[in-house]
């Protein structure tokens, strides 16, 4: 959270205090800092500078056009999981040999989608996936780049949602599924295998499973006799989001890429989402309530759940840090919750905070990072604006949802 700090006790997002864009705007909003997402992409590109991968951003993590735009001239590619991903990828500049398509469920729509923009990659998941994009590619005479993306069935040590890597998850062919499969490819006319894929889960914090996920694809490469161009990493990087978290050291799992890469003579390819934004966001919100209840006051918000998805979903703690700091310690523990009508619309608890009172602004941090992009109209509520901020200037860079488009159905 380095382009978020205090400055004589008042919260600066780069150089302009959070205070002043409350004033131009209504809470809540996410707020976000440029400088942050330019430093984190040049940081992950300075760990696997010897790699030299192609980095694809997996903008489900945060698919806002501008950012988008920001990653794309810094020369990131990105990794998209839907038609609409895909379009909005191309409407930011980011170009289609820099694309590539995961999804178990890609619809028929999608996929010709992606074959029309000859995109870098088709990340296929399933044996029906193949066959359908080998007659879709047929009937338009086309030969379709794909990858295969294999479930090496690693856990990834991570919270049960967001874990894709071990067999009992959805997501991509098991490497005995895929090795029969794979013997019959050649009937597979207007398909091109120029990758093998992997994405074992989302907020890893230990290299032990990507090692694991390495030998494993080194030793189906050469059991099967595959010749790859590209083999696709994924993403999963973990951010500390409480002190607690011990991140992966980027540099160390770099060398062991390396040595990879060098064995098999193959591009490499990552799809970091997480680790390059998580940290450029926060959530503004404005106490409105305090309640009092038995053993702790509820701050209750007017951020809910519909506009940060992740404490609801994943039991995911965020801290929460006041716009002006005081020494004033509150007298009573404090839970901050929002306003939307279910018991999991809560954030985060404390036992000490600052002293606190209605009408107050307080930031949910490091939330960069399926935010926006998880938010949805739950209780008719309009989808919140975004705003970026750049050394001492800012601008919107979504503006609120009109309520009455809400009204229409
Ligand atoms: C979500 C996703 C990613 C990004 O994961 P992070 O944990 O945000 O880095 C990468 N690849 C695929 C296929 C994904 O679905």
């Amino acid at each position: 959270m380095s382009h978020f700090r205090y400055i004589n006790k008042k919260l600066f997002a780069e150089k302009v205090s959070v205070s002043t864009i409350i004033k131009k705007n209504k809470t809540p909003f996410y707020l976000y800092s440029e400088k942050q997402l330019k430093e984190n992409y040049s940081n992950f590109i300075k760990n696997f500078k010897n790699v030299n991968p192609l980095i694809c951003f997996a903008t489900k993590a945060n698919t806002n056009l501008a950012i988008l735009r920001t990653l794309g001239k810094l020369g990131a590619g990105a990794d998209v999981v839907s038609g609409g991903e895909l379009l909005k990828a191309i409407k930011a500049g980011i170009k289609p040999n820099k694309i590539v398509f995961s999804g178990v469920g890609k619809t028929e729509e999608e996929l010709r989608l992606a074959i029309k923009k000859k995109i870098l990659l088709i990340n296929i998941e399933s044996e029906s996936e193949a066959v359908l994009i080998n007659k879709i590619a047929k009937k338009h005479n086309q030969k379709v780049s794909v990858g295969f993306r294999l479930n090496p069935d690693v856990d990834a040590k991570t919270h049960k949602k967001i874990s894709t890597g071990k067999a009992e998850n959805k997501f991509g062919l098991s490497i005995a599924n895929f090795s029969i499969f794979y013997k019959n490819i050649k009937k597979f006319n207007n398909l091109k295998t120029n990758a093998l894929s992997v994405h074992i889960g989302s907020q890893i914090l230990n290299d032990a499973p990507y090692k694991k996920t390495l030998n494993i694809l080194s030793k189906v490469i050469h059991d099967l006799k595959i010749k790859p161009k590209y083999i696709d990493l994924g993403g999963g990087f973990g951010v500390s989001y409480n002190k607690k978290d011990k991140l992966i050291n980027l540099k160390n799992y770099s060398k062991l890429v390396l040595k990879f890469k060098k064995k098999l003579n193959c591009n490499i390819i990552f799809e970091p989402g997480r680790s390059l934004v998580a940290d450029i966001g926060v959530l503004v919100a404005k106490i409105q309530y305090i309640k009092k209840s038995h053993k702790k006051d509820f701050v209750i918000l007017d951020a809910g759940m519909n506009d940060f998805m992740r404490p609801a979903l994943y039991d995911a703690r965020h801290e929460i840090i006041p716009v002006t700091k005081t020494k004033i310690k509150a007298k009573r523990s404090l839970e901050f919750v929002g306003p939307i009508c279910e018991s999991t619309c809560k954030f985060t608890k404390y036992i000490k905070f600052q002293k606190i009172s209605e009408n107050d602004f307080v930031v949910i941090t490091n939330t960069g990072a399926y935010g926006s992009s998880l938010s949805s109209n739950y209780n008719t509520k309009p989808l919140i604006a975004e705003v970026l901020v750049n050394k001492n200037s800012f601008k919107i860079i979504k503006k609120k949802q009109n309520l009455l488009d809400l009204l229409k159905s």
